[in-house]
C-alpha cells in the first residue's frame, strides 16, 4: 500500500516507534529509524528490517529536544531516502512530579522533546511534502492529550499542546492533499511505562501485578494494555487514500478511558 513512500518515524528505535516503523515497512515504505541506544543494537534492527520488507531502512540517531538537529534529521531523510512523504513525531520522554515540586528543567525537557520537536520536525517537512503533493502527518500523542492525571503537568500540557498544533497544521494544509493527525494511546507497556511501573510498585509498596491493575491501568475500563501492534495499524491506516479526509483529528485509541 505504501510502496515508493518515505517514513520518518522519530523515537523508533523502541516501543510504539519502532511497531510503527515495522508496520510502515511491511506495506513497502522505506523507513527512517530514529532515536537514541546503543547504536550496534540500532543497526540489527535496520539490517533485518530493511531484510524482511525489501525496502531501504537508515538510521539517525539525532536529538530532537534541539531544534536545529530535527531539521537535520528531515533534511537527513530526505537526502538518503529521498523524501519524507510520512513524518510520524513519536519521540517522547516522562516525568512525573507534584507541581509546585516540578523542576523546570524537567518540564523544559518535554516540552522540547514532545512539542518543540514535533513543530521543528513538521515545519521542516512541509515544503518536500506540498512540492510532491502528498503528505501524512501523525502525532503519537496520547490520552492525557485530552484529559489529565495529577503529578503529570509538563506530559499533559505538551500532549494537549500537540493535539493544538495537529489542528492548526490540519487547517493550513487541508487544500493540498496532506492531512494531519494526532493518535491518543492509552497504556501500552513500553520502557516508558515498565519505568512509572517500577517508581509505583516503589511508592505504594505494591508488587508488579497490582501496581499494573490497580494504580497505572485504573483509568482503562478495558483493564488491559493497548498493543504496540495496535497502535501501529492505526498508523497505518491513517496513511492510506481511504483516510484522506480525516485530518486535524485525535483519535483515542484507550480501551475506554476518555469516554468517562
Ligand atoms: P519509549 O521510551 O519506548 O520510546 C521513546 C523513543 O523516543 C525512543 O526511541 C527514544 O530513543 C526516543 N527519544 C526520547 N528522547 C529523545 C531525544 N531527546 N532525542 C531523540 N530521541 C529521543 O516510549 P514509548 O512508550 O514507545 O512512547 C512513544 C510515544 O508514545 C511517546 O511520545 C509517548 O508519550 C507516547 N505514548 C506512550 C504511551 C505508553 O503507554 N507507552 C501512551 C500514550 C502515548
Amino acid at each position: 500500500m505504501l510502496k515508493g513512500k518515505t517514513a520518518l518515524v522519530t523515537g523508533s528505535t523502541s516501543g510504539i516507534g519502532l511497531g510503527i516503523a515495522r508496520a510502515l515497512a511491511r506495506e513497502g515504505a522505506g523507513v527512517m529509524l530514529h532515536g537514541l541506544g546503543d547504536s550496534a543494537i540500532i543497526a540489527d534492527l535496520a539490517r533485518s528490517l530493511a531484510d524482511e520488507c525489501g525496502i531501504p531502512v537508515a538510521t539517525h540517531d539525532a536529538d530532537v529536544s534541539r531544534p536545529n538537529e530535527v531539521a537535520r534529521l528531515v533534511a537527513d531523510t530526505e537526502h538518503q531516502l529521498g523524501s519524507v512523504d510520512i513524518l510520524v513525531n513519536n519521540a517522547g520522554i516522562q516525568f512525573v512530579s507534584p507541581v509546585e515540586e516540578f523542576p523546570l528543567e524537567r518540564w523544559s525537557a518535554i516540552q522540547d522533546v514532545v512539542l518543540k520537536a514535533s513543530f521543528e520536525a513538521i515545519r521542516s517537512a512541509l515544503p518536500g511534502m506540498k512540492r510532491k503533493g502528498w503528505g501524512r502527518i501523525i502525532n503519537i500523542c496520547s490520552a492525557h492529550g485530552l484529559v489529565a492525571s495529577p503529578f503529570k503537568s509538563a506530559y499533559v500540557s505538551a500532549k494537549h499542546g500537540q493535539v493544538g498544533l495537529t489542528k492548526s497544521v490540519a487547517l493550513e494544509m487541508a487544500e493540498c492533499s496532506i492531512t494531519c493527525n494526532a493518535v491518543c494511546p492509552g497504556y501500552v507497556c513500553t520502557p516508558l511505562v515498565e519505568a512509572q511501573i517500577e517508581n509505583q510498585a516503589k511508592v505504594h509498596g505494591l508488587p508488579r501485578e497490582r501496581v499494573i491493575r490497580d494504580v497505572i491501568l485504573a483509568s482503562q475500563p478495558t483493564r488491559r494494555f493497548v498493543e504496540v501492534d495496535e497502535v501501529a495499524a492505526l498508523v497505518v491506516f491513517l496513511c492510506g487514500e481511504s483516510a484522506r479526509s480525516i485530518t486535524g483529528a485525535a483519535i483515542p485509541i484507550d480501551g475506554g478511558w476518555t469516554a468517562r
